[in-house]
């Protein structure tokens, strides 16, 4: 006897909409598989992602090691990595005609260096495998049937009936109340992937200073973060922001972005830089101190610091005190700055927060709470930090759900 056929409706035309609905069309003949999508466009995230150019993956092979760039989720992403990670999806794009190019820090983008190539690539898989994509769908409310159905209203009145239902609706608060109304817990949702404006006098005149292996941390707390540092006009950005924000997301959420942030300008921390100084000191005595920068720090940086440790003028390192020597391996080593707030980084953000993993079996992406329910991408809590990461976590959980709605026997 023939199937009856299985209607998949999927919340979202984002980058996990798309691949749970291309999956489960392509794999699940019996399934007839539609996107709902809100706004007149699909896809647009995937449009502006990466400054347009669209980082979809890192060259991260090994799952253990990948995981390590979420903040949230990596546990959870442990398993679904081993089915189907960055090698599956860059195996995916190009078998349906994407070049892929990998950057030296691991990057993968299309070679063709454009978003719209990887969108008609998605688009275009979807209409192949006959997924029906209804944009500018305004839904009024979803509700979970006594039959285990669901039954999905908008706001026109209009009544579509599901078997399966996947949200995918990203990090909008509309998804995470209907996650709510089905039943499941939300961790609140707060940015992650920011640069902080930074209060006071301590950086004025250094703006587009970059000093490589910086370490931050947040006085307080555990979260320290190693990498480029760049001094912007009133705050300071680079990849050792971007990461310490997006670890340190909830925290500087609950500080309400004011927060003490220690620098050390080296990352060697106080007792090597103390060393370095004396040793410097001894091989050195006849050099001045302000006018010769050392360790490859900037010169402007590098005679603030001095000026602010108390070492000013033609000061020979032969004649500078024990005492200046512990200000100035003081202000290398642990220097104080003010955050007094957050900027936006405009080539990614993503949101910290979403619906709990613990009521998710993430072999399926199914819900613990109900049978027929799927969640994939950003609106579960899982984020990563720059870099590919979070349209991985939307490949692999989008993949996972679109199997899991195909093979699942619920309704
Ligand atoms: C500027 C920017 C650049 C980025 N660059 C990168 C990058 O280079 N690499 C990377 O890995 N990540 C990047 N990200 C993050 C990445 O784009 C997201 O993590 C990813 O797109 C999440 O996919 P998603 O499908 O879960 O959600 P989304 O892409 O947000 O898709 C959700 C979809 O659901 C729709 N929707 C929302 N509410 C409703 C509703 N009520 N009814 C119907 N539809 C609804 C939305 O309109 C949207 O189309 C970037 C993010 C931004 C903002």
């Amino acid at each position: 006897m023939p199937h009856r056929s299985v209607e998949v409706v999927v919340v979202g035309g984002g980058a996990a909409g798309f691949f749970g609905a291309i999956t489960c069309a392509e794999r699940y003949p019996h399934c007839r598989v539609t996107i709902l999508e809100k706004t007149g466009r699909v896809l647009s995230k995937v449009r502006v992602s990466g400054g347009g150019r669209c980082n979809l993956t890192h060259d991260c092979l090994e799952p253990r090691r990948l995981v390590q760039f979420y903040p949230r989720g990596g546990k959870a992403l442990l398993g679904p990595f081993h089915r189907f990670g960055p090698t599956e999806t860059m195996d995916w794009f190009e078998r349906r005609g994407v070049p892929l190019v990998t950057l030296p820090d691991g990057c993968v983008f299309p070679k063709s260096d454009r978003s719209q190539t990887v969108i008609d690539c998605l688009t275009g898989a979807a209409r192949a495998a006959g997924v029906a994509v209804q944009t500018g769908v305004p839904i009024h409310s979803i509700t979970a049937e006594p039959s285990s159905r669901f039954a999905i209203d908008s706001d026109d009145g209009e009544r579509i009936l599901c078997d399966r239902l996947l949200l995918a609706t990203g990090s909008s608060p509309q998804g995470y109340e209907w996650a709510r109304s089905l039943g499941h817990a939300v961790e609140p949702p707060v940015p992650s992937l920011f640069t902080f404006t930074v209060a006071g006098e301590g950086l004025k005149g250094l703006s587009g200073i970059t000093v490589d292996k910086v370490t931050l941390s947040l006085p307080g707390t555990d979260l320290r973060q190693t990498g480029t540092l760049l001094i912007t006009h009133g705050g300071l950005s680079g990849p050792a922001v971007l990461l310490l924000s997006s670890w340190g997301a909830r925290t500087l959420h609950d500080r309400g972005y004011r927060s003490p942030l220690e620098i050390d300008w080296l990352g060697w921390g106080a007792a090597q830089t103390e060393e370095s100084l004396r040793g410097h000191k001894s091989a050195h005595p006849r050099t001045n101190v302000v006018s010769h920068p050392l360790f490859g720090l900037p010169r402007r940086l590098w005679e603030r610091l001095a000026a602010e440790a108390g070492v000013k003028g033609d000061l020979r390192w032969a004649d500078i005190s024990n005492q200046q020597i512990k200000r100035f391996t003081e202000k290398l080593s642990s220097d104080r700055q003010e955050i007094s707030g957050k900027s936006e980084f405009k080539e990614e953000f993503v949101t910290c927060g979403g619906v709990r993993l613990d009521e998710i079996d993430f072999k399926t992406l199914r819900s613990k709470v109900h049978p027929a329910l799927f969640f994939a991408g950003e609106i579960l809590d899982v984020d990563g930090v720059t870099g590919g990461f979070n349209l991985q976590n939307a490949w692999t959980t989008g993949f996972l759900a679109g199997e899991g709605m195909g093979e699942s026997r619920a309704g």
